[in-house]
């Protein structure tokens, strides 16, 4: 005589077939994740899902500007940036060179075509230096209107943030780091990198680090490869604020030094720089002086202001320059 299954078998069944289709739909989906929330669940992921290839003299798209917008300090959300299909002949941007430990796409614009290369960084130190990166945005928003400002011997690369995950974290001391943990600014390959340092007259509000080794994060190893593939002869790294104009090297490399004279011609930031006590270490003009380029770190007036008019001067010595 066949025997009846008891009820609660046939139960057993039904939920193991839900359970096995749910876990089947969960993998389905999961594969079409954004790249960020990938990043986010896989942590760092080493080679992007998203396909911009890594080097910047194929990625070049349409020019779009971003329109710079200055939020409050007072909200969390980060300057935002909406392309606005402005097709120019002259320019190429959004161009990615590399990603951040978050999955977020590090962006230059780029302006002319000449020998000459010119190179500006914002927002190495994320939403603390929002400013900084709204600058970059007022820049490439303006020079996109501009194409004169460009002499024709010239190319100007413009990244509008180095620590995309730091801009989109907050825009207070926490925003600061990159999502290791670590100063991009004290992270690069120099000779002056050291893996721990005096904080007592430095940067001491929120822990930082400098790497677990030079040249440890991905942002930076995006920018060094930029920088050797595109030569530039000259480089401004914008921070905030007010401690005036810092020439790459230490000592400080001439070429370094003739550029921040220069820049102090023009505008009004102390230099020298003020002395606070704080021994600056592998920081990228350290980096960039020491393979061949005539880097400045430079610190607007204060954490707010973009100030415009300002480096509008600034600029133009950039361009200018002369080895
Ligand atoms: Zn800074």
């Amino acid at each position: 005589m066949k025997k009846k299954s008891p009820w609660w078998l046939a139960w057993l069944w039904g939920l193991n077939l839900t359970v096995a289709g749910g876990l089947l739909v969960a993998l389905l989906l999961f594969d079409k994740l954004p790249q960020d929330l990938a990043g986010a669940v896989t942590s760092a992921p080493k080679t992007p899902v998203t396909q911009t290839p890594a080097n910047p003299n194929t990625t070049a798209t349409p020019f779009s500007a971003p329109t710079a917008t200055r939020p409050p300090i007072s909200t969390a959300a980060p300057p935002t940036v909406t392309p606005t299909p402005t097709r120019l002949p002259y320019g190429e941007g959004p161009i990615t060179i590399g990603f951040s430990v978050g999955g977020r796409p590090l962006q230059v614009f780029k302006f002319g075509n000449g020998p000459k290369v010119r190179m500006v960084v914002a927002g190495i130190h994320g939403g603390y230096e929002w400013n900084t990166i709204a600058l970059a945005d007022e820049m490439i928003a303006y020079l996109a209107g501009q194409p004169h400002l460009i002499p024709d011997d010239v190319t100007l690369y413009i990244l509008r943030s180095l620590n995309p995950d730091g801009e989109a974290r907050s825009q207070d001391e926490n925003g600061r780091v990159n999502n290791n943990g670590v100063d991009l600014n004290r992270n690069w390959p120099a000779s002056t990198w050291v893996s721990d340092w005096d904080r007592a007259n430095c940067w001491n509000q929120t822990e930082t680090t400098s790497g677990t080794h030079p040249g440890s994060e991905p942002e930076t190893v995006a920018l060094m490869l930029f920088l050797s593939i595109h030569k530039p002869q000259a480089l401004i790294s914008y921070h905030s604020a007010a401690l005036g104009i810092f020439p790459g090297g230490t000592p400080p490399d001439p070429a370094s030094v003739r550029l921040a004279e220069l820049l102090s011609g023009a505008v009004p930031y102390p230099y020298p720089p003020l002395d606070i006590g704080c021994e600056y270490t592998g920081t990228l003009a350290d980096w960039a002086a020491e393979h061949g380029i005539a880097a400045v770190d430079m610190e607007l007036n204060n954490h707010q202001d973009t100030d415009f008019d300002i480096n509008l001067r600034a600029l133009q010595v950039l361009i200018d320059w002369e080895e």
